[in-house]
């Protein structure tokens, strides 16, 4: 059985694209040496300035997928022996450490078991014993466990301090309503098919004053620094990822017109409203203080996470399973890109999975819940 309008993309990237940003990626291409496209460039720099809400404009585009722009922090902040310290707590972060010791940063690594958060005191006591560190690599929303990384109260600790915050952001840009700036972070890196709501392809990497001091020239292609002159004029050094420009402008238009403060409260919605549909079903969450961007579950006893995933795809629902030690573990619901209202596809395919599966509880149940936890007046109406 086919869906009728295609399978739903629940996955924490790709997210499913908006029909106003389908409708611009649809368009014939423009050529990039183009007062059209400076134009448009420009005004994508001047939105995603207000997003992260910033004076400086201290932020570049990379045509990349989000490890690119990873990268680029670790070559264009960094140089060859410089010490630093990355939280491992999921695959991402393990990234982090593996592009650190490709370039031959020292990198310590803090390990942090999977699922839980990093405590900021563990952070604080290696930085005192390695007063020579130079940066901390983070993910603000470690995606494969589905944890959130406090990066406001990590930045209390580096922002005095010689040690850059380089926080992976990509599942958090777009959701949380970020202030590099005010919080103090220091580097922080977005990827356009995640909360940004496009294809894969283009990646944003964001950076401090005091970051910019450090600036190297180690990297060709990922060079922040002749990016940034050129890009400030509305031009880049290579051929940018033209549609996802015009197609960025778009969506940071609509989370813009929404509004960062309540594309979080929406987000945050979703998140409460799904905690209390997945344990209502006898189902319980993964991480101890789970990200807004994604649901990550530990399915009850007997239940084998990847048959309820098939399960449910065949209803037209995808949703992501573990990787690395937590493949066959968990599965992953994400909210990106989705409205409140779009929770309930998921969770009605969940339901009906784990009832095929044997799996016994009230139908319907999580639905019900979820519904109430999103829009408690109704109850009462
Ligand atoms: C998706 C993701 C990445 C990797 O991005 P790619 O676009 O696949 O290169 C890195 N970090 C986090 C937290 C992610 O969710």
């Amino acid at each position: 059985m086919k869906p009728l309008k295609g399978e739903r993309i629940f996955t924490p990237g790709p997210v499913e694209i908006p029909d106003r940003v389908r409708e611009v990626l649809g368009r014939q291409i423009i050529h990039h040496r183009t007062p059209e496209f400076r134009e448009a460039f420009l005004e994508t720099r001047e939105l995603f300035k207000q997003l992260v809400d910033c004076k400086e404009e201290n932020f570049v585009f990379f045509a990349s997928s989000g490890t690119g722009a990873m990268e680029a922090s670790v070559l264009n902040f960094f140089e060859e022996g410089d010490k630093v310290i990355a939280v491992v707590g999921g695959k991402f972060g393990e990234r982090w450490a593996e592009l650190g010791k490709k370039y031959r940063l020292n990198v310590i690594e803090l390990e942090v078991e999977w699922g839980k958060s990093v405590d900021p005191e563990a952070v604080e006591k290696l930085l005192r014993e390695n007063p020579d560190c130079r940066g901390v690599l983070v993910q603000a929303s470690e995606s494969s466990t589905g944890a959130y990384h406090d990066v406001q109260v990590l930045a209390q600790i580096t922002k005095d301090t010689d040690t850059l915050l380089v926080v992976d952001a990509i599942t958090a840009l777009g959701v949380y309503n970020m202030k590099p700036h005010e919080w103090g972070l220091d580097v922080v890196v977005g990827g356009s098919q995640k909360a940004f709501m496009l294809p894969p392809g283009l990646s944003m990497l964001w950076f401090s004053e005091r970051a910019k001091e450090r600036l190297t020239d180690r990297s060709y292609y990922f060079n922040v620094k002749e990016e940034l002159k050129k890009q400030k004029e509305g031009q880049t050094a290579f051929t940018p990822a033209i549609s996802l420009i015009l197609a960025l402008r778009e969506s940071l238009s609509m989370l813009l017109e929404e509004g960062m403060e309540r594309v979080e409260e929406r987000y945050r919605l979703i998140s409460e409203g799904m905690k209390r549909a997945i344990e209502a079903l006898g189902l319980s969450i993964f991480p101890e203080n789970p990200s807004l961007s994604l649901t990550t579950v530990l399915p009850p006893e007997g239940v084998d996470p990847e048959a309820l995933r098939r399960e449910m795809l065949r209803l037209g629902v995808r949703t992501a399973g573990g990787q690395g030690k937590l493949k066959g573990k968990i599965f992953r619901i994400s909210h990106m890109g989705m409205d409140v209202m779009d929770m309930p596809v998921a969770l009605s395919a969940l339901e009906l999975a784990l009832r095929s599966l044997g799996h016994s509880f009230e139908f319907g149940r999580a639905v019900g819940e979820y519904l109430s936890a999103v829009h408690p007046g109704v109850k009462d109406g």
